[in-house]
C-alpha cells in the first residue's frame, strides 16, 4: 500500500527543493538519504562556532532573480563576494583573471598592454580549433597564465593529464580587463547567514524525512511505500552498474582547528603548484564574516574515486558520457520514477542550476 504521493531519494538541494514544490501542491512526500543528516553536498557542520562546508566549499550565485528570491524566502543570505587568491611559484595574485592579475603577473598597468600581452602568449601557440583543456587554455589565456595557474592545479585536481580533459571544465573561469576580484559574473551572490542547513531545514519543514537509511538496501520495500520514486542518486547505481561503472573524481578533506582568529585572511586561496598535494585550503569563518577567537581550515586533497568513495565530480569525457547516455536511456522508460541532480543527470552542476532543474521537472510533474 502506498501512504505516499513521491518517495524522494536523497535530501541535497534536488530532493528538498522536488519534496517542498511537491508538498506545497498538496502531496504527500518521504525524504530518505543514506546519510545521517540531510542536505547533502551543501551540509554544513558546527566546529567552534564556525559553519564548515563540510563537503567542500559552496558559495550560491545566480543572474535569475526568482532563484535568489526562492533561497531567500528560506534563510537570508548575505553579501558575500567569492575572491579566491592563487599561491603560485611563492607569490599570491589575485583570482578570477584580471587586471590584478596581469599586473602582479607581469606589471601591465593598462587593459591595452595586458591584452597585448596575452596575445602575444596565445599567437605562440597558435591553438585554434581546442580539443582539450590545455589547448582551451592557451587559446583563451596563452602560455604564463596556463602554467602558472592552470596545469598543475588541474592535472592535480582531475588527476589526469589536462590534454586528456575536456574543455568544458576551465569555461568557469572568466577573463577581464577591469580590476575586478569578483569570481562570479553573476548579479545575485551570498552564504546564508547561519549556514545552508537553514535553507534544507526551510524546504524540507513539516515533510517525513529519514536519515541514516539507504534506499538500496531494501529497494522493494520502498518502493512499496509510494505511488512515485524521485531519485537523485547515482543512475549507474539505480540500475546496479549492470552497463558498467560511471566514473567521478573524489575529495578528502582534512579539517584542522587552529588557535588563531584569522589564518589566511580570506575564504579561499588555491594553491597551484604540483608541490603541495592539496588544491586549496578553506577558512570557513570568513564566508560569514565570522568573529569567533578560533578558525577552522580545510585542505582539499583530490583523491581517485572507487566506488565506496563520496562522487564530487563526473569525468564528462567521451568514454564516462557515452556510458551514461545508456542509462539515460534506459531511465527514459521508467514510468515511475523522476531522474535528477548531479549525480542522475551526471552533471557538473552548480546550486542554482540543480535548483532551477528540480524547479522545472517539479513544474511539469504537478502542473
Ligand atoms: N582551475 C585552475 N586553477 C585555479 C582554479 C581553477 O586551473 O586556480 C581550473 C581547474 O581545472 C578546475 C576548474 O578550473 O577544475 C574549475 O575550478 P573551480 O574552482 O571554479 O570549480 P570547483 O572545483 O569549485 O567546482
Amino acid at each position: 500500500m502506498s501512504n505516499y504521493d513521491y518517495l524522494i531519494v536523497g535530501s541535497g538541494l534536488y530532493g528538498a527543493v522536488f519534496a517542498h514544490e511537491a508538498t506545497k501542491a498538496g502531496k504527500k512526500c518521504l525524504v530518505l538519504d543514506k546519510r545521517n543528516h540531510t542536505g547533502g553536498n551543501v551540509y554544513c557542520e558546527n566546529t567552534e562556532g564556525i559553519n564548515v562546508h563540510k563537503y567542500g566549499a559552496h558559495i550560491f550565485h545566480t543572474n535569475d532573480k526568482g532563484l535568489w528570491d526562492y533561497v531567500n524566502q528560506f534563510v537570508e543570505f548575505n553579501n558575500y563576494v567569492n575572491s579566491p587568491l592563487a599561491y603560485s611559484k611563492n607569490k599570491l595574485y589575485n583570482l578570477p583573471f584580471n587586471m590584478n592579475t596581469f599586473y602582479q603577473l607581469w606589471g601591465t598597468i593598462t587593459p591595452k598592454e595586458a591584452k597585448a600581452k596575452i596575445e602575444e602568449q596565445i599567437l605562440l601557440f597558435g591553438v585554434k580549433d581546442p580539443k582539450n583543456l590545455e589547448e582551451q587554455a592557451l587559446s583563451l589565456v596563452g602560455k604564463d597564465i596556463y602554467e602558472n595557474f592552470i596545469k598543475e592545479y588541474t592535472e592535480k585536481q582531475w588527476g589526469r593529464k589536462a590534454t586528456e580533459l575536456p574543455a568544458f571544465i576551465i569555461k568557469r573561469l572568466p577573463v577581464r580587463f577591469t580590476f575586478d576580484n569578483n569570481y562570479f559574473n553573476d548579479k545575485y551572490q551570498g552564504i546564508p547567514i547561519g549556514g545552508y542547513n537553514k535553507l534544507i531545514d526551510g524546504l524540507l519543514k513539516d515533510i517525513d524525512v529519514q536519515t541514516g537509511v539507504d534506499y538500496f538496501s531494501d529497494k522493494k520495500k520502498f518502493d512499496k511505500q509510494a505511488k512515485k520514486i524521485v531519485f537523485t542518486g547515482k543512475i549507474d547505481e539505480f540500475y546496479g552498474y549492470k552497463l558498467g561503472i560511471l566514473e567521478y573524481r573524489s575529495l578528502n578533506f582534512i579539517n584542522e582547528v587552529l588557535d588563531t582568529d584569522n589564518f589566511q585572511g580570506n575564504a579561499v586561496v588555491n594553491y597551484n603548484d604540483a608541490e603541495y598535494e592539496f588544491t586549496r585550503i578553506i577558512e570557513h569563518k570568513h564566508f560569514e564574516f565570522g568573529k569567533q577567537a578560533k578558525t577552522v581550515i580545510t585542505k582539499e586533497y583530490p583523491q581517485e574515486w572507487d566506488i565506496n568513495k563520496e562522487a564530487f565530480y563526473p569525468i564528462n569525457d567521451a568514454k564516462n558520457q557515452a556510458l551514461f547516455e545508456e542509462y539515460k536511456k534506459l531511465s527514459l522508460q521508467e514510468e515511475n520514477v523522476i531522474f535528477g541532480g548531479r549525480l542522475s543527470e551526471y552533471k557538473y552542476y552548480d546550486m542554482h542550476q540543480v535548483i532551477a532543474s528540480a524547479l522545472t521537472s517539479a513544474k511539469k510533474e504537478l502542473s
